[in-house]
């Protein structure tokens, strides 16, 4: 995707004003600290924003590079330019230490772990006195050049500060519309769903907090190098409370938002430094105070940040209908009427509620099998062991001969099996083409760095047009760049269809697909269920409505209470004297 003219043109300005003040212009230095905290804040982006995961130790990542850096060029004469890789090592070894240990923690315990480390490292940097010079600091960081030419002044520095923020806005922005990114954010909006296409959300979360770790690291390794003098204070608490603040102020949700953010944060900070001592007399602290008011009240008329309210006044890109062939197909299936998913004994105890209990079935390649019963039959439930969001109390599942209970669901998701959810698990954020695109997750490859520098666009455009065939082949392609949310219940399902779909599986399992569908729809919906019978896909689906599923299926299995009733035809099913009894009879 090529960037926007707007884009371009507030680049543009970044890089031309400069040229018109004095290199040592007061505007240029507040231009410089801004660089630096709008690096902070793209790692806060990645972080929160993509990611959902909040921290408050972004101050120390910076710390650590800072003082790798000045303590090298001071003490040994290296070159910035060699410390800078390695400082962000450093950074990147603290993120992996901390992130190894906390990013599976859930809720509140990995933005308090990051208050500890935050300031268990500051105190470190002002108490080893011997390394740091502790809270007097240390003199005499050198200054940068490139090729013999020294960044001295204000005005040259803010263009290699500005080189990294625009080189890290780039990378954030490539990131976000990749597969990683997508994956990112599912996780951060769902993880079960994420999981069930095949997302590993531990292994993205590390990543994301070592990237955020680079990103502050960088920011240290400028910051130090234009100040040419360190302290524990800018890598206090403090200061990492500060750049949240000014990522939420912004929008942490968007690019443009963070780095406004980090903008309005620093500018507020200098202005009022100057205005309230004129306006109450004496110097003091009086900023903290008028900054956290304006802060809060920018949070109230605009939740979301400044940005989304200002983004809605600019114009909008005009999103493109992907093309192209889409996706390799998946190797071909094994032989029709084999055994493809095995459920043996299956036994799931919720406390004293025996959910499901000892069911036994078999799925057999290229048949459409219905799993049917009252509400409460533990059908769900049986969905769930299948795909592994519970693990089975007892007994076991195969899919193609191996064992994958007790596996992780992204795992049985790579094997070749698709879900859909009784109740849709969407991201209501993301549009129906890239809620579609998740599916397309386990069969592309690229990765992290690949996505960052622009490398996985061939791959992400096959992905994003094979995300659209799935969206014309259950009748969404023309709401394909609306946002999920305020789908209709009917829409959310095929959309959920969709999903499946895209991942190119070898079994769908569909629970309560056709619920909230109109009889038009149904029809439609049925004849596509065939047609992907023809194309090799073996369904397994849980419906209500019987005249659907009885004209639709080859095979039926009844639960009643957790346990199988019967097993058979539709017409079997629908003579067998229990059946009629116990759910036929009591639909009547
Ligand atoms: P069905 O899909 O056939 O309507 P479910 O599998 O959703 O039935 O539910 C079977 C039984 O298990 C119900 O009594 C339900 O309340 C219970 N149940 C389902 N999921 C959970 C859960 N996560 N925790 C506790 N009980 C559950
Ligand atoms: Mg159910």
């Amino acid at each position: 995707m090529r960037p926007s003219p707007l884009t371009l043109a507030a680049v543009a300005l970044l890089l031309g004003v400069p040229l018109l003040l004095p290199a040592s212009s007061f505007y240029l230095s507040i231009g410089n600290y801004i660089a630096f905290g709008a690096l902070v804040a793209l790692g806060l982006y990645l972080l929160t924003g993509l990611s959902g995961m909040t921290s408050f130790g972004q101050a120390a990542f910076m710390g650590l590079a800072a003082y790798t850096t000045a303590l090298l060029t001071i003490g040994q004469g290296w070159n910035p330019w060699l410390t800078l890789p390695l400082g962000v090592l450093i950074a990147v070894g603290g993120a992996v230490v901390l992130g190894g240990i906390t990013v599976r923690l859930k809720g509140h315990y990995l933005p308090l772990s990051t208050i500890a480390w935050c300031m268990a490292l500051f105190i470190l940097m002002g108490s080893w006195i011997s390394l740091t010079g502790g809270h007097t600091g240390l003199r005499g960081v050198p200054p940068v050049s490139i090729f013999g030419w020294t960044l001295g002044d204000s005005r040259s520095y803010f263009y290699l500060a500005w080189f990294f923020v625009l080189l890290g806005a780039w990378t954030a922005w490539n990131l976000t519309n990749s597969r990683i990114g997508r994956a990112m954010r599912a996780s951060k909006g769902d993880a079960i769903a994420a999981a069930s296409f095949g997302v590993n959300p531990a292994v993205l979360k590390l990543q994301v907090f070592v990237l955020s770790a680079i990103y502050a690291g960088v920011a240290g390794w400028l910051y130090v190098h234009y100040q040419k003098f360190i302290s524990p204070t800018p890598f206090s608490l403090d200061a990492s409370i500060k750049y949240l603040i000014a990522a939420v102020a912004g929008g942490v949700g968007s690019i443009p938002g963070v780095i406004l953010g980090s903008g309005l944060v620093t500018g507020l900070e200098e202005i009022l430094k100057g205005l309230l001592p004129r306006i109450f007399g004496r110097t003091g602290n009086y900023e903290i105070i008028a900054y956290g008011l304006i802060l809060v009240t920018i949070l109230m008329f605009a939740p979301k940040g400044l940005w989304p309210f200002i983004e809605r006044y600019l114009p909008k890109a005009k999103a493109q209908n992907p093309t192209g062939p889409g996706l390799p197909a998946r190797l071909a299936a094994g032989p029709a009427g084999e055994v493809v998913l095995e459920v043996h004994n299956l036994t799931k105890q919720f406390g004293g509620l025996l959910a499901v209990n000892s069911m036994s079935f078999q799925l057999r390649r290229g048949e459409i099998l219905a799993l049917i019963g009252p509400n409460g039959a533990g059908k769900s439930t049986c969905f769930n062991m299948i795909t592994s969001v519970f693990p089975p109390t007892r007994g076991e599942v195969r899919f193609k001969g191996q064992v994958v209970s007790g596996r992780m669901p992204y795992e049985v998701h790579r094997l070749g099996i698709a879900r859909t959810f009784q109740h849709p698990h969407l991201f209501p954020e993301m549009t129906v083409l890239e809620n579609a695109a998740l599916g397309t997750y386990a069969r592309t490859r690229r990765g992290l760095v690949a996505s960052m520098f622009g490398l996985a666009q061939a791959e992400e455009q096959a992905a994003l047009a094979e995300a659209y065939r799935a969206l014309e082949r259950v009748g969404l392609a023309q709401i394909a760049h609306q946002k999920a949310d305020g789908l209709a219940i009917g829409q959310l399902r095929l959309l959920e269809i969709a999903r499946a779909l895209a991942s190119g599986p070898e079994v769908l399992l569909l629970d309560e697909p056709a619920a909230g569908l109109r009889a038009g729809e149904k029809r439609q919906f049925a004849a596509l269920i065939r047609k992907l019978v023809n194309e090799g896909v073996t369904v397994l689906l849980v419906d209500h409505d019987m005249d659907l599923v009885m004209g639709l299926v080859d095979r039926v299995v009844v639960m009643h209470y957790g346990e199988k009733l019967a097993e058979g035809t539709p017409a079997e099913v629908q003579r067998n004297p229990k059946v009629i009894e116990a759910y036929l009879g009591e639909a009547a």
